[in-house]
């Protein structure tokens, strides 16, 4: 019998299993239907040598020093600032756009922020009430630089038009007047030194932990006993798609060494006009290795194939938030995780939420009711009474 069934060994997963086991003396089983632990953000050497993200490129960015102190028990890591380039009109810009971006693309020579504030109010279209992707463009740069940096892009990424997606997914990205040409704004940015499967095998090396590859949840439910479980997969699965699919952008891999010893001249460069790729990584630019080749990933956005994003607009999340609330009704299970709660996450936010999660089952437990019961018996009940 194990006190914890955790089914995924990405953040989510991995976090509180290692919380449980170390902070709770539990035994703890955690299954992951790969054959890795990681989840996406799952490295490893290839055969060049170089360390190459399996799902894409992943950098750690965050402002909590708490999250960033809870990892660095696991890894050291190595300082990077991640910055990005455009390829638009045969040109490599500057993403997110700043000053460099528009003296570059339209042969300005703006040279005060006051000047750039100027620049993009005379293009910024005026919008009342800002609820979509398209929106918060349109209403910060304008509709030529929209048309240029953000259009092509998401239509790739999400299949979709940004008039169709919620604000959140381009708000992702800012704008700036001044010439910071970093990626993210973050006060920590940086990468695990010895990489991220690395950083989980220590988090998950713990005699309270054993970890099962290349098992499923319905491989094993009614076969090892636990008491409850922790969900990190798509929510839409576990009830058996009862309220019909949540949609989840996918992506294709191509991943490629090449014979020189540079690609690109930033880690990720972005394609958002005519390729069917929507960015290339080159991965030394993350890792600091030094190689005569170089390895880079190509992203191609698809319909079908496992489940990266959640889509975000307003009729997912109504049907989410019935998954929901089933969720919530079913005794024992723990729902946490980028697919588990249909949230468009970043690492250190699923962390957070892992943490958050163990603190709540650490309360609930250690009040004398309810008592975290047996699972098998509890999910009875709650069928009868279903
Ligand atoms: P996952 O990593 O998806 O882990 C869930 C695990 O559960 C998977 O390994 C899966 O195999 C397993 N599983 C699911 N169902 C079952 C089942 N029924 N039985 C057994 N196992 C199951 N975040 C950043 O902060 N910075 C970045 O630069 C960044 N870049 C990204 C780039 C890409 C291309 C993608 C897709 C995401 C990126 N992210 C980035 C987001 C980051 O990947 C996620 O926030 C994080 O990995 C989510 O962790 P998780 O544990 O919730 O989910
Ligand atoms: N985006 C874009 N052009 C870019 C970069 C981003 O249109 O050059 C949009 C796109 O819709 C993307 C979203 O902004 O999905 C968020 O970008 P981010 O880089 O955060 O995407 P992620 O790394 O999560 O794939």
């Amino acid at each position: 019998m194990f006190d914890f069934l955790v089914v995924g060994a990405g953040f989510a997963g991995s976090v509180i299993a290692e919380r449980l086991a170390s902070q709770r003396g539990a035994t703890v089983l955690v299954i992951d239907k790969r054959n890795h632990v990681g989840g996406n953000a799952y490295d490893r050497y290839d055969e060049a040598g170089i360390l190459i993200h399996q799902y894409g490129p992943h950098i750690f960015h965050t402002n909590s020093a708490r999250i960033f102190e809870y990892l660095s028990q696991f890894t050291a890591w190595r300082s990077y600032e991640h910055r990005v380039l455009s390829h638009v009109d045969e040109r490599l810009l500057p993403i997110p756009i700043n000053r460099t971006t528009l003296n570059e693309l339209y042969d300005l020579n703006l040279s005060t922020e006051e000047a750039v504030e100027r620049f993009l109010k005379g293009r910024a279209e005026p919008i009342e009430h800002v609820r979509t992707a398209e929106d918060v463009v349109l209403s910060q740069v304008g509709r030529d630089l929209y048309e240029k940096f953000f259009r092509g892009y998401t239509l790739k990424q999400w299949g979709l038009p940004p008039s169709q997606l919620d604000k959140s997914v381009t708000a992702r990205v800012p704008v700036r007047t001044n010439t910071d040409d970093r990626y993210f704004n973050d006060t920590h940015q940086m990468m695990p030194a010895g990489g991220y499967t690395r950083m989980f095998e220590r988090m998950l090396r713990h005699k309270g932990i054993k970890v099962m590859l290349q098992t499923q949840l319905r491989d094993i439910q009614d076969v090892i006993p636990f008491r409850h479980m922790i969900y990190t997969g798509a929510i839409d699965e576990f009830f058996d798609y009862r309220y019909g699919k949540l949609p989840y952008r996918s992506l294709h891999f191509e991943h490629v060494t090449l014979p020189q010893e540079w690609r690109q001249p930033v880690a990720v460069v972005n394609y958002p006009q005519d390729e069917p790729y929507t960015r290339v990584t080159e991965y030394k630019h993350l890792t600091g290795q030094s190689n005569a080749q170089t390895s880079v990933t190509f992203e191609y956005p698809a319909d079908s194939g496992d489940p990266y994003y959640p889509v975000p607009r307003p009729e997912n999340q109504e049907r989410y938030k019935a998954y929901e609330r089933l969720a919530n009704a079913t005794p024992n299970v723990t729902f946490i995780g980028r697919l588990a709660t249909y949230r468009y996450y970043n690492m250190d936010q699923v962390v957070g939420q892992a943490l958050a999660a163990f603190k709540r089952i650490t309360e609930r437990s250690a009040a004398p009711e309810p008592r975290v019961g047996d699972y098998a018996v509890e999910q009875a009940q709650a069928l009868r009474r279903a």
